[in-house]
């Protein structure tokens, strides 16, 4: 057995937990592009943005510059019940693929909501708390947003009103309990009991949803009571802020063994996690101090990066929410059924956006038989059941691997594994009875989301 001087598991200490957050935007020379108010065009100011948000985090969405923000106290207390999350060298995966690359992963599931929503959710119910609201409104598509919004919110003691996309809500019953569990309200959306919702219901009868009628929902149900706001939990620079404690205990963690990566990997839904992990090594790639390969990962039914157009476009279905410049299908862009239930959105985190129109990273699509392969692979040798989401990340980190297998080279790749698959289980069903399809939309289906694009100059 040959010596290991890495261990299996790289953890930190407590005191070794970031106390801030790190904006990626404060050394980006071409900052991402502000949201513009959908009826005048004019950039959003902070006042038109606090009818919808808390005040605290329009402040971190709207702030270019500020390279580290404090983390409060409390939010550091509540990050210590389940952080920091373990960085694993994946010996039995590097020894099942006889490769000879040096795979580590950064595992955010370990926590009740299983993945790395509870990072952002719980900074925000803590801004809202602060404020003095009485609760907050959200979407959730997969659930696992709903479910860490309502841990969040229970702890510390707000209401939380939750949008769940219908046929979550009635294909993950599980996850619903668990929100309801901790006390949230959950309502499938479209739902009667928003305008929106009714006007979406009229105009498609039947319809099983979507994240951005949810979010119409959501938005609407903020506005129109008094002490509500609206939050959500992937694409806004605030999210991608807080999620930057991923990124930044992986470098230390890497630190402490002079590990530097070569590639670093992660799925990409609206680009939260993916944002995170990568910030401190997008800042050294930015400030010109090093250089990393960065492959963001997405779905090939839902292709905003890989298909996609960076345009402004609407972030909801129903053309209440500003206006964001983006890789994105179109908000009309429905995806087919597919089973990575957290990457189904039409759009894309516009700090991502922007970096990868600037070169600064790489995005691939992949299949999601191909992707349940690489989850099965992974879970029968490292024990951990992934997440569908994940497993796209673990995808593309087996691909590298491989290659680096026949060209012999020993790369360092880091990705990102961002839940468990607990509650996937009719995915994995299906793919075990051989069932899941390849669906890919074609250029006409791609045509019409895109066409529906606003006209902004
Ligand atoms: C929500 C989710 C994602 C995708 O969201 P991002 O904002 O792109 O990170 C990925 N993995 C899991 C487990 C999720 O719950």
């Amino acid at each position: 057995m040959e010596e290991r001087t890495i261990p299996y598991k790289i953890y930190l200490e407590e005191s070794e937990m970031p106390k801030q957050w790190y904006n990626v935007r404060a050394d980006m020379k071409n900052k991402p592009a502000p949201l513009l108010n959908p009826g005048t065009l004019a950039p959003m100011t902070a006042e038109e943005l606090g009818h919808v948000f808390c005040d605290e985090l329009v402040a971190q969405e709207l702030d270019d510059t500020t390279r580290f923000i404090d983390i409060p106290v409390e939010i550091q207390d509540f990050y210590k019940m389940y952080r920091p999350s373990p960085l694993v060298r994946a010996y039995c995966l590097e020894k099942k693929l006889e490769t000879p690359a040096k795979i580590y992963y950064k595992f955010e599931g370990n926590n009740t909501s299983g993945s790395h929503k509870l990072n952002s959710a719980i900074a925000q119910a803590y801004y809202a708390k602060k404020q003095g609201l009485k609760g907050v409104t959200t979407e959730t598509g997969a659930g696992q947003w709903g479910t860490a919004l309502s841990m969040a919110c229970s702890y510390f003691d707000l209401d939380c009103k939750v949008f769940m996309v219908k046929v979550s809500y009635e294909q993950k019953p599980f996850r619903r309990e668990v929100m309801r569990t901790y006390g949230a309200s959950v309502t499938p959306s479209p739902s009667e009991t928003t305008e929106v919702g009714r006007k979406i219901l009229a105009e498609h009868p039947g319809t099983t949803g979507s994240l951005g009628c949810a979010i119409s929902e959501a938005v609407e149900a903020a506005t129109q009571s008094e002490g509500y706001r609206y939050v959500l939990g992937s694409v806004l620079n605030q999210v991608l802020l807080h999620q930057s404690v991923i990124g930044m205990e992986t470098k230390t963690a890497l630190d402490k063994y002079g590990i530097t990566p070569d590639i670093i990997i992660g799925c990409a839904g609206g680009g939260s996690n993916l944002g995170g992990l990568i910030s401190p090594f997008m800042g050294e790639k930015l400030r010109g101090e090093k250089d990393y390969r960065i492959i963001a990962v997405e779905p090939a039914s839902c292709p905003s990066f890989t298909r996609g157009k960076y345009a402004y476009d609407f972030c909801d279905t129903g053309k209440v929410c500003p206006l964001a410049k983006m890789y994105t299908l179109g908000s009309g862009f429905i995806p087919s059924a597919n089973h990575a239930g957290g990457l189904r959105y039409h759009g894309m985190s516009s700090t991502l956006s922007q970096l990868y129109d600037d070169g600064l990273m790489e995005a691939r699509s992949v299949e999601q038989t191909a992707v349940f392969e690489a989850a099965e692979q992974f879970a029968r040798v490292e024990g951990i059941l992934p997440a569908p989401e994940s497993s796209h990340a673990i995808r593309v980190a087996i691909d590298e691997a491989l290659k680096c297998k026949e060209t012999g080279e020993e790369k360092t790749i880091v990705f990102g594994l961002t839940g468990t698959g607990y509650f996937d289980m009719v995915a994995y069903e299906k793919y075990n009875n051989g069932e899941m399809s390849d669906y890919i939309p074609t250029d006409e289906d791609l045509a019409a989301g895109l066409a529906g694009l606003p006209k902004v100059e």
